[in-house]
């Protein structure tokens, strides 16, 4: 505290991400990051950019980026933003689509950012219970919405960080019933399994769909995130990047993620390892006596009935294993977040574990 703060700073409420610990042989299953290293045609194309052309400013539109992106869409670069994260591109979404008169509608288990967006931009929000199963109930905000009640819509499909995804069909009938406020769909993870809510971009003017390169792309250290939607509301986000920060990414960044786009060999071979992995280690969960939400995501979210959450990653931790607990909503307490690793992870992971298990 400083009587030099702003009213605004007195009164934020800032997101706490998962650390980043610098602890000798410490396995790191806690933030969702990918366990291998990003594409040699991503490293190569990066180092070619580390040269004399950065004393220049990068393009202030990113246009080779927003191109390859579209090419991998199937849609127009009219249709793309980029920012640094996609956490970037969804502060510019609150402030460009999300705050209205009516309040935002989200999930009461969802990504943690939310809230802290709504409240850095005076956003007022209304939670929405997910089900008993954990999964989202469109008939929920469809009722909200056709009262006049829905200023904006945002969830992660899959969810975060529960990784149950929402049929496409679904999305559709949410969006078939509001479509006179925005509907942002947070895609951070439909890489390992979700359907994309991208094929709708051209039947939906109010859909925005945003992704990042930080897990699929094993790019969570440059910084690459990106929306896709209608050209009215890449626009807005535009006008507000353009109020904020003329360069939000540099040359070697958009390097980079270009290269990214394009290798589609890696991507595929990288989501399928993990996607193998995911499915070993809920077995391997289920097997212990866990309770293992359905995910389609590179994490798992699983509770042990005899253990309580917080006892259980502690212990995790005294083994050199890091994995996420959340203690609110109080609902999900109990559940451990789990990045998928590699196989040695894996393995590393489940030898500690039995440890813990038995040791209770
Ligand atoms: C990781 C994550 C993001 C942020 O991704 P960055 O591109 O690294 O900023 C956004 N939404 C959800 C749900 C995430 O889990």
């Amino acid at each position: 505290m400083s009587r030099y703060w702003s009213d605004v700073v007195h009164r934020l409420t800032p997101y706490v991400p998962g650390e980043q610990p610098r602890i000798e042989g410490l396995v790191k299953l806690n933030t969702n990051e990918c366990p291998y290293g990003p594409s040699e045609a991503v490293l190569a194309a990066m180092a070619a950019q580390t040269g004399e052309a950065l004393r220049l400013y990068p393009d202030p539109q990113s246009s080779a980026l927003r191109e390859a992106i579209a090419a991998h869409h199937g849609l127009k670069p009219a249709q793309v933003f980029v920012g640094n994260g996609s956490d970037e591109v969804l502060a510019h979404a609150f402030l460009a689509l999300l705050k209205h008169e009516a309040p935002l509608l989200h999930p009461d288990i969802s990504y943690s950012f939310y809230p802290v967006y709504a409240k850095l931009y005076g956003i007022q929000t209304r939670e929405l219970p997910l089900a008993e199963d954990f999964g989202i109930r469109v008939d929920d905000y469809l009722a909200i919405a056709r009262e006049g009640g829905a200023g904006g819509i945002i969830f992660p499909n899959p969810n975060a960080p529960t990784g149950m995804v929402l049929p496409r069909a679904e999305i559709r009938r949410l969006l078939e019933g509001v479509p006179d406020a925005p509907v942002v769909i947070d895609e951070a993870y439909v890489d390992f399994g979700g359907e994309s809510a991208a094929a709708l971009i051209d039947h939906y003017p109010q859909l925005l769909v945003t992704r990042t390169l930080s897990k699929s792309r094993a790019l969570a250290g440059l910084r690459v995130g990106y929306a896709l939607g209608d050209p009215a509301l890449i626009e807005a986000l535009i006008r507000v990047k353009d109020s904020f920060n003329s360069y939000p990414l540099d040359r070697v960044a958009v390097a980079g993620a270009v290269a990214s786009m394009q290798d589609e060999a890696w991507f595929a071979a990288t989501c399928a390892r993990i996607v193998a992995t995911r499915e070993r280690l809920g077995a391997a969960l289920a097997d212990r006596g866990f309770q293992v939400l359905p995910s389609a995501a590179n994490f798992v979210f699983a509770r042990h009935p005899g253990h309580a959450g917080a006892a259980l990653a502690a212990a995790l931790r005294e083994h050199k294993v890091l994995v996420r607990q959340f203690p609110r909503p109080t609902r999900i307490a109990d559940f451990l977040r789990i990045s998928v690793g590699t196989e040695a992870q894996t393995d590393v992971l489940l030898a500690a574990l039995d440890r813990v298990l038995a040791a209770a």
